[in-house]
């Protein structure tokens, strides 16, 4: 029997530790807004707090050993990204924030030997951050809709378009930048190439940093005017853009999925904090039915969410191959935005008039919930692919009607039991005959 929902004892002293460091540590810093982002905030707020993380061996723990990381496997990643999910800045003081996450992936898996020298060890150590410049404003969910191009001449590539939200990249040194190398391939998904581009190199100009809902931003609307990169610049075979950014995405969903339950069990904690507490006409709001209905509902959903976040999180520790788990990745990223939805937003109006103001964290968690729909693809093409891997394993059938039809099934039951059935009957009979004669 190999279903166990337990944490080992020695494990628990890490997360116990994370627990006490994050209420401590980073909530605290986490309130200073924007100033902790630029050089000196990093270096007077972020670096110091890196620095205790790293000592304490819980530093970038979603990289396996050979990359510096721990190997920790992605269940014991799920428990620690539960607490870190509580805070936006968490992630970053772990080593383990979106989009550098995903970069140093792909730099790892394809970048060449002078690529990983030359910015996957800085990346690693929290020493350089990067940007993933692959959406445009034509479209994000169709890779077929982009239009910046990379064009060889002699042996640099020079690149021109526009890129939309562009996470972190004023705050970048490199751009992982995604454009059209060979527009007549015959495989449309072979047409796009990846690039690692210095954020510093000339023509690089970042339009507009856009915000998320009404914060300030750092979604880059990016303009590639003539960039010129060498030829070495390519990331991975020319005409693989699509494949590597796959191999990217997969890991960053199940991430984000983590964090996601430890956001919804925050807002859960402040709902029922706040239902416990405020008190309205003869009780608490605790004491009347339809909160305790939200909240009841709001556990429900947070544990079906989590157990299938941590099925699978087992499921890639056990096939170590995101491919594998297509389906049940795609079902963590359909079902994220709305767990998240529907419990911040219970919490918010359990809140009242506080709920929706700029003095609570709720209106912020509604709008990441719906972030959480778009960023990585739309809801709507991932539910697809959790539909196209369920129906793989059913096969059509020309009949006129289905196998499962009930007369066709009883008729062959009939057919398999006809002696067991003859049997049956002739028990029958003998007990009517024997109840007649014991009744004349
Ligand atoms: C906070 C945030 C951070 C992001 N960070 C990055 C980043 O770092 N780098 C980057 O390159 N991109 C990033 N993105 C962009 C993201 O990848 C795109 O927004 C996403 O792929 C959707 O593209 P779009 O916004 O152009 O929407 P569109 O492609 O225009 O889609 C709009 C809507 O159309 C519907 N739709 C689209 N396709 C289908 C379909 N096949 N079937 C049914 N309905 C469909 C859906 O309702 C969808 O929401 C980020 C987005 C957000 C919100």
């Amino acid at each position: 029997m190999a279903w166990d929902f337990e944490t080992d004892p020695e494990f628990q002293k890490k997360l116990d530790w994370i627990e006490d460091f994050m209420r401590d540590e980073v909530e605290p810093v986490s309130h200073l807004g924007m100033a902790v982002y630029g050089p000196e905030g990093r270096e007077r707020f972020i670096k110091p707090l890196q620095a205790e993380v790293k000592e304490q061996g819980l530093w970038a723990c979603h990289l396996g050993p050979e990359l510096g990381g721990q190997g920790y496997g992605q269940v014991k990643l799920a428990l620690m990204n539960e607490k870190l999910g509580r805070n936006s800045l968490a992630p970053s003081i772990f080593g383990c924030q979106a989009p550098d996450t995903g970069n140093a992936e792909i730099i790892a898996h394809y970048g060449t030997p002078e690529q990983k020298e030359k910015w996957l060890k800085p990346l690693l150590d929290g020493e350089i951050r990067s940007a993933f410049s692959m959406s445009e404003p034509t479209g994000g969910s169709d890779p077929l809709t982009f239009r910046t191009t990379a064009v060889l001449e002699g042996d640099e590539w020079v690149i021109d378009g526009e890129k939309w939200f562009s996470t972190n990249a004023r705050w970048s040194t490199i751009l992982i930048v995604y454009a059209v190398t060979d527009p007549d391939a015959a495989d449309p998904y072979r047409r796009m190439s990846m690039f690692i581009v210095p954020t510093k190199t000339p023509g690089v100009e970042i339009l507009r940093n856009v915000g998320v809902g009404r914060d300030e931003g750092s979604e880059g609307y990016v303009k590639y005017n003539n960039v010129r990169v060498p030829y070495d610049a390519l990331l991975g075979e020319r005409g693989s853009a699509f494949a590597v950014s796959q191999t990217r995405l997969g890991g960053g969903r199940v991430h984000h999925a983590m964090r996601t339950v430890g956001a919804c069990k925050h807002a859960l904690d402040l709902m029922c904090q706040r239902a416990v507490s405020r008190t309205t006409r003869d009780g608490k709001l605790s004491d009347y039915q339809m909160v305790q209905e939200q909240i009841a509902d709001s556990w429900i959903q947070l544990e079906q969410f989590r157990l299938l976040v941590m099925r699978t999180a087992w499921l890639i520790d056990k096939h170590k191959d995101y491919k594998k788990v297509r389906k049940d990745i795609a079902a963590i990223k359909v079902a994220m935005p709305k767990v998240y939805h529907d419990i911040a937003a219970k919490a918010l109006h359990i809140h009242g008039a506080l709920g929706v103001s700029n003095e609570m964290p709720f209106m912020g968690m509604v709008t990441s919930s719906f972030v959480m729909g778009i960023a990585d693809g739309p809801t709507e093409v991932h539910k697809v692919t959790v539909a196209k891997q369920i129906l793989r394993d059913y096969h059509p059938t020309n009949d006129l009607f289905p196998a499962y039809h009930m007369p066709r099934q009883r008729e062959a039951a009939r057919e398999r039991f006809a002696e067991d059935l003859k049997a049956v009957e002739a028990a029958w009979k003998a007990r009517r005959k024997a109840d007649a004669e014991a009744e004349a």
